[in-house]
């Protein structure tokens, strides 16, 4: 399976909030096996969202959007993937339900506030879309063909998640090792491995830590299993993190 990621707003672009659902979710898809094709950052506008939401669709098996989808102004994330799909915003019964009963525990927490909250706007999704319950907030995510609309504040995004987390998976796997050559000097056992195997290779230095890191990724167990050994027995390398003042100083 192959995910596309569209995480919506001004404040990812303009570098105010640093964009942690983005890295959060491709952890979590890649630790389930699916590969990750596309992490997108886009602005609050209706049009670009839609658009790149039905390109997305056609592209990748699962598209998740996070962000705007709250009852600010901003928040244009809902119209935009109904906009996608042609189709209208509409409350059901079950989002209403969830939104009053949201709003109630608030008001139970806040009994001096006035809460000036929309309700049938808040409660609004894609007509014909599958609602996903917010546990942690007040909008309503939801499901339209095969993209996925979660909340933006982290907290909200993790739990929405996990409550559909079984949806996504993958043969994909992977293995680390480390190595203290320099990148120079393994550039031809990393090309070989990926023609003797059916594997990538992703070399990642890591100055602090003073190594490189590799990553074998593969669909096939014996073939990174295979391609792994390959390579300890090819170049210096350790399946457990080495830094080069250890080696030298052996
Ligand atoms: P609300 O219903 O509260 O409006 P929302 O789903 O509309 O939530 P946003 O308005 O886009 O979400 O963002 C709410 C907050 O969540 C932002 O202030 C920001 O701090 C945080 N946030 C949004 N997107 C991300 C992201 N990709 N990574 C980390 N934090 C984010
Ligand atoms: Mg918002």
């Amino acid at each position: 399976m192959e995910v596309a990621l569209i995480t919506v707003g001004d404040e990812l672009l303009s570098g105010d909030t640093v964009d942690t659902n983005a890295t959060w979710l491709a952890d979590r898809l890649t630790d389930r096996g699916v590969a990750v094709g596309r992490i997108l950052s886009l602005p609050d506008d209706r049009e670009t969202i839609a658009d790149h939401v039905a390109d997305y669709s056609a592209l990748f098996d699962r598209v998740i959007v996070t962000g705007g989808i709250g009852g600010t102004p901003d928040d244009v994330t809902m119209e935009a993937v109904a906009d996608a799909f042609d189709r209208e915003l509409a409350a059901s019964a079950l989002t209403r339900e969830a939104v009053d009963q949201r709003l109630a525990e608030l008001k139970q927490r806040l009994p001096d506030r006035d809460l000036a909250v929309d309700r049938e706007a808040e409660a609004a999704i894609p007509a014909g879309s599958r609602p996903l319950i917010n546990e942690a907030g007040l909008a309503p995510g939801c499901v339209v063909d095969d993209v996925y609309v979660l909340p933006g504040i982290p907290g909200e995004l993790k739990a929405m998640f996990d409550s559909v987390a079984d949806e996504f998976a993958g043969d994909r796997r992977s293995e680390f090792i480390y190595t203290v050559e320099p990148e120079a000097n393994i550039v031809w056992a990393l090309e070989e491995a990926m023609d003797r195997f059916e594997v990538t290779v992703g070399c990642y230095p890591d100055r602090e830590a003073d190594h490189n890191r590799l990553k074998l990724t593969a669909t096939d167990d014996t073939e990174l299993a295979d391609a792994t050994d390959w390579l300890l027995s090819n170049i210096n390398a350790s399946e457990t993190p080495v830094s080069r003042e250890w080696v030298d100083d052996a």
